[in-house]
C-alpha cells in the first residue's frame, strides 16, 4: 500500500513554461499503475521534461501516478504508453496548442517513495489565441469550477468572494438575518447561506460531484451516500486546493458594482469591490469579462395570500431556518412542498404539535384528510385562501387551522444588485433575460455570462459544462452565433414556454430537459456526453425520493448502479486522494 512520504514534492513550474498535451490519461490502481489510451503527449519545455525526468527517475515502464490531460477541446483523453515519462522525454516536435496538463501524482513502484510529485499545471498564456482578464463573482460551486475552466484556457482570473471561505451555500452559517425573518428589508443584515444544521444532500454523491474530481468518501469524514452539508463544503475546499484556485480568490471582498464600458466596439467591465468590514477599502478595476456566479438561494421569495400582513403569528422564510427547537409544541403552517418544504416539515414535526403543509403541486392522489409522517402530525393542504387576524389560516380545499408560525419554504429570487447592464439584462418574473442558453446576454456575449442559473438539475456538472463553454468562447476557440441569432433563439425559447402554458418564472427550471442541455453544452465544447450511468442514477434517485421521501437517503433499490459508479470513480479518485494527501504532507 502506498503511503505519501514526508518528502512529497510539489511539481511547481514557472509561469511561462508550457506544458502541452494532446490529451493523456494515465491512471493508477491499487495493484500498480496503468497507462492506457491512444493519444500521445508532448511536453514543450526542456525544463519541464527535465523536471519530470528528474522526478520520475526509474519510473520508465514501471510506475506512474495519474496524469490527466485535456485536449484543446476540453476533453480528457487517454495516453498509450507503459513508459509514460520516457515517451514524454524523448518525444520531439512539441506543439503549443495551449492544452494543459494536470499532473496528479507520480510515484515509484518499489520501496523508493521519494519521487513523488503532485500538482496542476495550467497552460501558459502566451499559447492562447486570446487570453482575457476575467472577474468571477462568487467562490461557490459555480465560481470555483468557472475559475478552473478559465485557468485551463489560459485566462487571467480573479474570483471575488464576499465571505471568508469557498463553498457558497454549503458553508453552514448558524447566524440568521437578525429579526427580519422574512428578508423584507434591503438594509437587513445579510447571511448568504440557507443551509440548516441537519441538511443532507438530495443527490447521491457519485453524481453530485464534478465529473473529473469524484465526490467519494474520505477517511474520518461523513461517508454517507447522501452526506451532510459539511462534507460538501469539505469537498469544495479539496477541489479548490487541488486546482490551486485559492491563489486567485480575494476573500471578504464583495462586488458592489459591475458596469459595462463600450470603447470602439469592444466591451469591457468596470468592477467595484469593497473589502468587507472596511468600508473605506473600495477598489475599482477594469476587466475584459465578468462571469456572474453569485448563487440564487439567498434572496427570499415569499408566498402572497390575503391577510398575510395582519396575521398575528410569527412568519419566517426557510432562508432563516437552522434547527427546529423554536417550533416545540407549536402549530406550524409550512408553505411549499418542494425539497426544503418537505424536509423541514418532517424535521419540525418531531417537536411541533402539528405541521400543516400548504402546496400547489400535490399529485392528484393526495388525501388531505389523512395525516402523514412518523408522528402522524403532518397534514397536507392546498394553497392558503386567507389568513385571519385571530390567527386562523384557511386553505382553498376547505380546511383551516389556528397556527402559531407560518414558514415560507417558497424559494428564492435571482438577485443581481451589483449589475448595471443599462437595461440589457433584467430579472422579469424571476426569469433572467434575455440569455442565450441560460448563459450569455446576446448583446454582451461573451464578455458577460452567468453560471448555474438552471434549477431542478444536477448543478455541479452543469456548471462545469457551462463554464467550459464560457472559457472557450472567451478564448475564441468557440464562435458564438451572431447577436441576432442568439436573440432569435431566446425569443423562440420564450415562445415555446408560453405555448406550453408555462409561466416565465419556470424559464430556468430544467426538470425534464437538463441532460439534453448538458449534452448540447458538451457538444459545443467537444466534451464527452453525460455518461448513461449518471442519468440512470439520477432517475432512480428521483423515483425513490418520490416514493419514499423519508427514507430515500438511507435505503435505495439501485445498489448495483451505485456500486458500479463507485468502482468507475474510485480509479480516478485514487489519484485525486493521493494528491490531496501529498499536498497536505508537503504543507506540513
Ligand atoms: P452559491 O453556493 O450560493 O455561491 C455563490 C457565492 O457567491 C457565495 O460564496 C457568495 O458569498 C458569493 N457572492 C454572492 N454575491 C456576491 C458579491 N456581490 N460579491 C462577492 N461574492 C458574492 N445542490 C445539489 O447538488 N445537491 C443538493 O442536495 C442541494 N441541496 C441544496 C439545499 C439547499 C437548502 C440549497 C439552498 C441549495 C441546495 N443545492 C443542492 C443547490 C446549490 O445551491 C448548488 O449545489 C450550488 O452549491 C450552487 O452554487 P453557486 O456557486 O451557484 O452558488
Amino acid at each position: 500500500m502506498w503511503k505519501p512520504s514526508t518528502g512529497a514534492a510539489m511539481l511547481t513550474l514557472c509561469p511561462g513554461i508550457l506544458c502541452s498535451l494532446n490529451g493523456i490519461h494515465v491512471t493508477s490502481s491499487s495493484s500498480g499503475l496503468r497507462v492506457r489510451g491512444r493519444a500521445h503527449c508532448h511536453v514543450a519545455s526542456a525544463s519541464v521534461s527535465t523536471e519530470i525526468a528528474k522526478n520520475s527517475a526509474g519510473l520508465r515502464g514501471r510506475t506512474i501516478g495519474c496524469v490527466r490531460g485535456w485536449s484543446s477541446a476540453g476533453r480528457s483523453q487517454s495516453f498509450s504508453s507503459a513508459t509514460c515519462f520516457g515517451a514524454m522525454k524523448s518525444r520531439s516536435g512539441f506543439t503549443s496548442s495551449g492544452n494543459g496538463v494536470d499532473i496528479r501524482w507520480i510515484k515509484t513502484n518499489g520501496d523508493d517513495t521519494s519521487n513523488q510529485t503532485a500538482g496542476v499545471v495550467y497552460p501558459s498564456k502566451s499559447c492562447k489565441s486570446k487570453s482575457c482578464k476575467v472577474a468571477v463573482i462568487g467562490a461557490g460551486a459555480a465560481g470555483l469550477v468557472t475559475a478552473r475552466e478559465l485557468l485551463r484556457e489560459g485566462h487571467d482570473v480573479i474570483v471575488f468572494e464576499q465571505t471568508k471561505s469557498v463553498g457558497g451555500v454549503w458553508v453552514y452559517d448558524p447566524e440568521i438575518e437578525g429579526d427580519d425573518l422574512l428578508g423584507l428589508s434591503q438594509d437587513r443584515k445579510r447571511v448568504h447561506s440557507s443551509m440548516y444544521a441537519s441538511l443532507r444532500t438530495n443527490l447521491p454523491r457519485e453524481i453530485m460531484g464534478y465529473t473529473d474530481f469524484p465526490f467519494l468518501p474520505r477517511d474520518g469524514r461523513d461517508g454517507r451516500r447522501f452526506p451532510g452539508h459539511a462534507e460538501v463544503a469539505a469537498y469544495l475546499q479539496d477541489f479548490a486546493e487541488f486546482y490551486h484556485l485559492l491563489d486567485c480568490v480575494q476573500f471578504s471582498t464583495s462586488v458592489d458594482y459591475v458596469g459595462s464600458c463600450k470603447d470602439q466596439n469592444k466591451i469591457s467591465w468596470k468592477v467595484r469591490t469593497r473589502r468587507r468590514h472596511q468600508t473605506d477599502d473600495v477598489k475599482e478595476e477594469q476587466f475584459d469579462a465578468v462571469v456572474v456566479c453569485n448563487g440564487h438561494y439567498s434572496q427570499p421569495k415569499l408566498a402572497e395570500f390575503p391577510g398575510s400582513s395582519s396575521w398575528p403569528g410569527v412568519q419566517m422564510h426557510s432562508h432563516n431556518y437552522r434547527e427546529p427547537s423554536s417550533f416545540t409544541d407549536q402549530t406550524v403552517v409550512v408553505i411549499g412542498n418542494a425539497a426544503s418544504g418537505e424536509d423541514i416539515s418532517r424535521e419540525i414535526a418531531d417537536v411541533a404539535k402539528e405541521v400543516h403543509i400548504s402546496g400547489r403541486t400535490w399529485s392528484a392522489s393526495v388525501d388531505f384528510s389523512e395525516p402523514i409522517g412518523q408522528h402522524g402530525n403532518i397534514w397536507r393542504h392546498s394553497t392558503i385562501e386567507c389568513a385571519c387576524e385571530d390567527g386562523t389560516v384557511l386553505f382553498a380545499e376547505g380546511g383551516c387551522v389556528s397556527a402559531d408560525i407560518i414558514l415560507h419554504c417558497t424559494g428564492y429570487f435571482y438577485h443581481y444588485p451589483f449589475l448595471d447592464t443599462k437595461g440589457e439584462v433584467a430579472v422579469d418574473e424571476n426569469c433572467v433575460g434575455p440569455l442565450y442558453e441560460h448563459v450569455f446576454p446576446p448583446s454582451l456575449a461573451p464578455s458577460l455570462s452567468f453560471v448555474g442559473l438552471p434549477w431542478k438539475v444536477v448543478p455541479f456538472q452543469l456548471c462545469e459544462l457551462q463554464s467550459r463553454w464560457i472559457a472557450m468562447a472567451l478564448s475564441r476557440k468557440i464562435d458564438l452565433p451572431s447577436t441576432q441569432e442568439m436573440m432569435d433563439s431566446v425569443e423562440s425559447f420564450y415562445a415555446e414556454l408560453e405555448a406550453s402554458g408555462k409561466p416565465k418564472r419556470l424559464a430556468h427550471n430544467m426538470a425534464t430537459t437538463q441532460y439534453d442541455y448538458d449534452n448540447w453544452l458538451a457538444d459545443q465544447t467537444g466534451s464527452a456526453p453525460v455518461e448513461t450511468w449518471r442519468i440512470q442514477i439520477f432517475e432512480a434517485t428521483s423515483k425513490n425520493k418520490r416514493a419514499n421521501p423519508e427514507t430515500y437517503r438511507d435505503e435505495w433499490p439501485d445498489e448495483e448502479l451505485h456500486q458500479e459508479a463507485f468502482a468507475r470513480l474510485e480509479e480516478l479518485d485514487l489519484s485525486c486522494r493521493l494528491t490531496v494527501e501529498c499536498i497536505q504532507q508537503a504543507k506540513l
